[in-house]
């Protein structure tokens, strides 16, 4: 097991798939399936008790209702994206979380800048927010199939530095991942999902077009990647191929978040002694 300074008490070192200020990201040399040596029975062991102290630190967040938490996932069709959300909320109290998903921009958010229908979903103070793709598809998708032009895309990357910093000053703990996978395992999990009559719902024939821009797609992330990880909002490329794994190290990594920010229950604006419970009727 590899040991770390950043290792957490999960037993992960989840650090070690951030991407630091100044990195010249090569996604080539990221794994896809790491598993720090952990088999599936010791991941999800870990996963769980990861769940567990999520839950209590979520509690903390919502009754200090001071700051809030972001994570924002990011990664190529099938890489499970949908699965680490059901995964990551499986504890969470709905009240206090909200996912939310970026599909192709409408009309009427064409209308705007890219960052305004993003900055309506920002979680509010005591929230946790989940964004299922995001504004980064203005510098992936777009930039892919040139639907903006270079010079608009170029100014998205400082654009949105300054659009988290502003979230972060305003107390968001943001934390980005891309689940990484490889072009050859999303074949695998396109022919599985056609083999499947319950799974053909999620198959859609347009990913195999954008199958053809792998490349292409791996260069826009290696931009965004190295452009846009900061101190205040960093990213992670974390290992997705053994789903298990990905769990503990999402799950982990918004837990090393929570330890860092310590969210407090506030103390009362009362004093508890003037209400012995006998004087409750
Ligand atoms: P899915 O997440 O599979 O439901 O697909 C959503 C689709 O919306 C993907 O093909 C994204 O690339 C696309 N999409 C999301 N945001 C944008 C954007 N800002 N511009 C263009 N396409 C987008
Ligand atoms: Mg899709």
């Amino acid at each position: 097991m590899i040991q770390s300074d950043d290792m957490n008490d999960s037993g992960i070192d989840c650090e070690k798939y951030r991407v630091r200020p100044g990195d010249r990201v090569s996604l080539a040399d990221r794994s896809t399936d790491d598993t720090q040596g952990l088999d599936r029975k010791a991941a999800r062991a870990i996963y769980k008790r990861n769940l567990k102290q999520l839950d209590e630190f979520q509690e903390r967040l919502y009754a200090e209702s001071k700051r809030s938490l972001l994570l924002v996932l990011q990664a190529m069709d099938t890489a499970g994206k949908d699965s680490t959300i059901r995964k990551v909320t499986a504890n969470f109290n709905p009240q206090g979380c909200l996912v939310t998903s970026f599909k192709k921009p409408t009309p009427r958010e064409l209308d705007h800048d890219f960052l305004w229908r993003v900055h309506a979903h920002a979680p509010q103070r005591g929230h946790i927010g989940i964004f299922n793709r995001s504004h980064y598809e203005d510098v992936l998708v777009v930039r892919v199939h040139g639907l903006a032009s270079p010079k608009a895309i170029e100014r998205r990357y400082d654009r949105i530095n300054e659009f988290e910093r502003l979230l972060a000053d305003a107390g968001t703990r943001i934390i980005k991942v891309m689940l990484h996978i490889s072009s050859k395992y999303q074949l695998g999990r396109l022919r599985k999902r056609l083999e499947n009559p319950e799974k053909h719902w999620k198959f859609n024939p347009a990913d195999l077009e954008e199958r053809k821009c792998w490349d292409d797609y791996m260069a826009a992330y290696e931009i965004a990647l190295t452009r846009c990880s900061t101190d205040y909002a960093p990213w992670y490329v974390v290992p997705a191929e053994k789903r298990w794994f990905r769990d503990a190290v999402v799950t982990g990594l918004l837990l090393n978040a929570f330890n860092e920010m310590d969210p407090r229950f506030p103390p009362p604006d009362f004093d508890p002694a003037d209400y012995p419970p006998e004087s409750l009727k």
